[in-house]
């Protein structure tokens, strides 16, 4: 069966086509908080179990827009997990020691290990996302990378990785919104980025660029996951969903105790 907002493998995508408004789709802004609420709680606890199995590796990948609400789904969804446990690393332009490397060699070494959940805050996809718009090396090298990208996400799903890619879709008069308050609010114009609003005049070349990055690399092994992200509290709501449904299935269990724990007695006789 279908799951929301998944897509599948081989479909035509229109970003245009797709909601970005969550409200439209559950107009009962407070049961989507509560059940929010309920699923961060049934995630804390899965997650604790599959930390102490460790044997999963998860991998939760994010991409959106400029303002498309990243790191706000990552602070809300990942709210009261241990930390140590989890490991968020946020891809940023490639310093000179990654750049004489492939494309994949950074990411490679931020995947997660067993009993951790990797989460990418923007990820691979940059290289087919701000390389191709901004025309950072030749196309034919470019195109390669969707199936390279494949290939990829195939071999660490061969080898264990559980691996979810989300994909938080605004509307331009959203970002607008949300670049203005950046300007305007004191708490978040550390945020405020000029080049952003170079990249907003790019706005159809990105939308095309996105819906190449979906349309190649929506595996039967990885899909992506297009989330109405004009509502934060939908945004969250449809995340969570996704990833707690996922962690049900791997189904995390804690390890059995050694043999003959129960003979063991703690000697109490020289206590303080
Ligand atoms: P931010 O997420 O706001 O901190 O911005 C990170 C910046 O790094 C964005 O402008 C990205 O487009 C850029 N970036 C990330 N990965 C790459 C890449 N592989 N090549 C070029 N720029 C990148
Ligand atoms: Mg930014």
């Amino acid at each position: 069966m279908p799951k929301a907002h998944q897509l599948e493998s081989g479909c035509e995508i229109s970003l245009r086509q797709i909601a970005t408004e969550g409200k439209k789709l559950h107009p009962d802004r407070s049961a989507a908080e509560a059940e929010f609420v309920a699923l961060r709680l049934e995630f804390v606890a899965l997650q604790h179990r599959l930390y102490a199995e460790g044997r999963h590796k998860v991998l939760i990948l994010f991409q959106a827009i400029d303002a498309g609400g990243k790191d706000g789904t990552i602070r809300n969804v990942l709210q009261g997990v241990n930390p140590q446990g989890v490991r968020v690393t946020s891809f940023k332009s490639p310093s000179e020691q990654e750049l004489v490397h492939d494309f994949l060699w950074r990411v490679h070494r931020a995947v997660p290990g067993k009993g951790m959940i990797g989460v990418f805050n923007r990820s691979h996809y940059e290289d087919v996302l701000v390389v191709r718009v901004d025309h950072l090396v030749p196309e034919v090298v470019w195109q390669k990378r969707y199936e390279q990208i494949n290939q990829f996400e195939r071999f660490l799903d061969e080898t264990g990785t559980s691996i979810l890619k989300i994909f938080l879709h605004i509307s331009r008069k959203e970002q607008k919104k949300r670049f203005k308050k950046r300007l305007e609010d004191p708490n978040k114009q550390w945020k405020f980025d000029v080049h952003d609003l170079a990249k907003r005049k790019q706005w159809d070349a990105y939308e095309e660029a996105f819906e190449a990055m979906l349309q190649r690399c929506t595996t039967d092994w990885a899909p992506w996951y297009v989330i109405p992200a004009d509502q934060k509290w939908y945004r969250n709501l449809a995340v969570m969903r996704i990833i707690v449904d996922r962690m049900r299935q791997l189904d995390p269990q804690f390890p059995p105790p050694e043999a003959g724990l129960s003979q063991i007695k703690i000697d109490e006789s020289n206590e303080l």
